[in-house]
């Protein structure tokens, strides 16, 4: 099977294609991400889901970062940089 090398802008898959990589989001993929958010966030027992998910995705990050204190900091200070933002002591 042929890799796909670029997305289908404007769509979610294309909105998982800039994060997964780290590339920089286009206005029509960050649009389409908007819309579907919008439309999953309607149904009460996906945005409890969603909600759930977020509170255990933190507390797994956290107990990371107790783990490999070291690692953790390195990581943010990366993602950090490439959003423009100052490295944390
Ligand atoms: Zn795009």
């Amino acid at each position: 099977m042929r890799k796909i090398e670029q997305p289908e802008h404007g769509t979610y898959a294309g909105w998982n294609w800039h994060m997964k990589r780290s590339v920089p989001l286009c206005q029509p993929c960050r649009d389409a991400n908007a819309n579907y958010k919008r439309e999953y966030r309607k149904d009460p027992v996906k945005r409890q889901k969603q909600r759930d998910h977020v509170v255990a995705e933190g507390r797994a990050q956290r107990r990371l970062a107790r783990l490999y204190p070291g690692r953790y900091r390195t990581l943010l200070n990366e993602e950090r940089a490439k959003l423009g933002l100052r490295a944390l002591p």
